[in-house]
C-alpha cells in the first residue's frame, strides 16, 4: 500500500486525519469510534506497521520509528481528549440540576429527655439542695453488698428465686433489686465521717405487671453523723417532697417494716388527685404511698465501718416510676419502657 518516498507522506496524510478526527470527537462514543478506526487491528496505522517489509531496507527504520511515534501520539491525544469529555459532561450535568434555594430546611427531630430522666433529675435536685452528693454504683453486684451488708440474711424472702436475677457463672453475684448497696459503699468510703449522699439508678426484680417491670430505677438518700435523728429525717422527707410536689404537699409518716432501718416508716403524702377528699387513687384514704424510710439499722452502719453507739443516720428510698406515674397520670408502668413516641413527646 506504500511506495517508496510516498510512505513517509502517507504516514503524515495518516496523521492529519486521525487527529481531526480525534478533535472533532464530542462524546465518548464517537472518541471509541475513532480509536477503533485508527489504532483498530483493521486500521491503517497496523496496516502500515506490517507493510514495513515490504518496504526498501534503507527507508524500514525512519518509517518504523515514524509509525511508532505516530501511534504513542495517537494514544496519549486520545488520553487527553477523553479526559475533555468526561470534564464536559461533568459540568454540562452539574448546569442542568437545579437547586432551589427558596426550599425550607429539613427540620432535624429533637430529642428530649425521658420522663423518668426528667423525675430522676428533680429528686437529685430536691436533695442537692439539702447538702446531700451524688454517688453510684454497679447494677451487678455482690450478694454480700446488696443483701448480707443490708441486713437481709440468706434465709429472707427476698432473696428466693423469684425475686432475684442471678449472675450465670459469677456464683455471689445478682442485678442489683435496690440501690441501696449504694449506701454501703458510700459509707466505707466516708466513715467515720459523717455522711449525706444521694443515689439513682437502675434495679433488676423479677416482676412484670401493670405496676412493676423486671427493670425499674430507684432513688435513696442515706444521712449518717452524730446525733442524727428521727426528726432529722421526717424534716429532710418534707423539704423533699416540697420540692416534687409543690409548697401545699402534706407527709405522713407511717410504721412499717425494712430489714435496713429501724424503726421503719413508710411515708404518705395528701392525694394530689383529690386533694385528701378521697377518690379512687388513694382508695378514698385521701393518702399515697410514695417512699420507704427509717432509721439506719445497727447492723447496716457497723456493716458500713460507723459504730451504731456514736453514729446514727437515716435512709429512704422512692420509686422513680412510681413519682413519675403520680406526677404525669401514666397508669401503666410498662408504658414508660416501649419507647413509644406518642407519649414520651408529651414531656
Ligand atoms: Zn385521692
Amino acid at each position: 500500500m506504500l511506495k517508496g518516498m510516498d510512505r513517509m507522506k502517507d504516514v503524515e496524510a495518516l496523521r492529519s486525519d486521525a487527529l481531526r478526527d480525534i478533535a472533532a470527537a464530542r462524546d465518548e462514543a464517537a472518541l471509541e469510534q475513532a480509536r477503533i478506526v485508527w489504532l483498530g487491528r483493521k486500521g491503517p496505522l497496523v496496516d502500515a506497521l506490517r507493510g514495513i517489509k515490504d518496504a526498501p531496507a534503507a527507508e524500514r527504520r525512519d518509517l518504523g520509528l515514524a509509525l511508532n511515534r505516530l501511534r504513542d501520539e495517537l494514544e496519549s491525544l486520545m488520553t487527553e481528549r477523553q479526559a475533555e469529555i468526561s470534564e464536559r459532561a461533568l459540568f454540562a450535568r452539574l448546569r442542568g440540576e437545579t437547586f432551589d434555594v427558596t426550599l425550607p430546611g429539613r427540620p432535624r427531630a429533637m430529642g428530649g429527655p425521658h420522663p423518668l430522666q426528667l423525675v430522676e433529675d428533680a429528686l437529685v435536685d430536691a436533695l442537692h439542695a439539702l447538702g446531700f452528693h451524688f454517688a453510684e454504683g454497679p447494677e451487678v453486684e455482690s450478694e454480700a453488698l446488696n443483701f448480707e451488708a443490708l441486713n437481709i440474711p440468706a434465709d429472707h424472702p427476698a432473696r428466693e428465686m423469684h425475686d432475684t436475677f442471678f449472675v450465670q457463672d459469677q456464683p455471689g453475684y445478682v442485678l442489683r433489686t435496690h440501690t441501696s448497696p449504694v449506701q454501703i459503699r458510700a459509707m466505707r468510703k466516708h466513715a467515720p465521717q459523717p455522711v449525706r449522699m444521694i443515689t439513682v439508678g437502675r434495679v433488676y426484680r423479677r416482676d412484670d405487671d401493670v405496676t412493676h417491670s423486671p427493670v425499674f430505677h430507684q432513688m435513696e438518700g442515706l444521712a449518717v453523723g452524730e446525733g442524727i435523728g428521727m426528726h432529722h429525717l421526717k424534716g429532710t422527707l418534707y423539704e423533699f417532697c416540697r420540692a416534687i410536689f409543690g409548697e401545699d404537699v402534706r407527709i405522713r409518716l407511717r410504721p412499717s417494716y425494712f430489714p435496713f432501718t429501724e424503726p421503719s416508716a413508710e411515708v404518705d403524702i395528701g392525694c394530689v388527685f383529690c386533694g385528701g377528699e378521697g377518690c379512687r387513687i388513694c382508695k378514698g384514704t385521701g393518702f399515697i404511698e410514695i417512699l420507704g424510710s427509717g432509721m439506719v439499722h445497727p447492723h447496716v452502719l457497723r456493716e458500713g465501718g460507723y459504730d451504731p453507739a456514736v453514729h446514727t443516720g437515716f435512709a429512704f428510698g422512692v420509686g422513680v416510676e412510681r413519682i413519675a406515674m403520680l406526677r404525669y397520670g401514666i397508669d401503666d408502668v410498662r408504658l414508660l419502657f416501649q419507647s413509644d413516641l406518642r407519649l414520651l413527646r408529651q414531656f
